[in-house]
């Protein structure tokens, strides 16, 4: 596959801070937030975009949902926050290495954050 930004980013070549890291995920700051809490969880493995993730990929994808819950709750927003995946260039995905948004605003129940990211 092609190589991208996250690609650089999660391999360090990008300096880029992360607010959380481990062996298999890093989570960044949305350099152009939609949110006033708008972070990235990108997993180390470069898997294109969710509909390309495979079935021995299941145990990265679960950690990174638990890593959302938990980087979520450090950020404050714990009991407030969507996640969102974008898949696809229909789906809204400019940056193909699979990532998760964790967006999270004081009323989550309006609906434009989503719109916002479907750009
Ligand atoms: P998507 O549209 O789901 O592929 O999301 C890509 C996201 O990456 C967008 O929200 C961008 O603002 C964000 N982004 C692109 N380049 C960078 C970067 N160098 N650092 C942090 N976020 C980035």
């Amino acid at each position: 596959m092609t190589d991208t930004i996250f690609g650089k980013i999660t391999r360090g070549e990008i300096p880029t801070d992360f607010l959380y890291e481990d062996e298999l995920c890093v989570v960044i700051k949305d350099l152009y937030p939609q949110a006033p809490t708008h972070v990235l969880i990108i997993p180390r493995k470069p898997i294109p975009m969710l509909s390309e993730a495979a079935e021995d990929d299941q145990a990265l994808l679960g950690h990174l949902l638990i890593v959302a819950g938990k980087v979520a709750d450090q950020l404050g927003v714990g009991d407030a926050f969507r996640l969102v995946i974008n898949n696809g260039e229909g789906g809204g995905q400019t940056v193909f290495h699979l990532h998760l948004h964790i967006l999270a605003s004081g009323d989550m129940k309006e609906g434009d954050l989503a719109a916002g990211l479907s750009r």
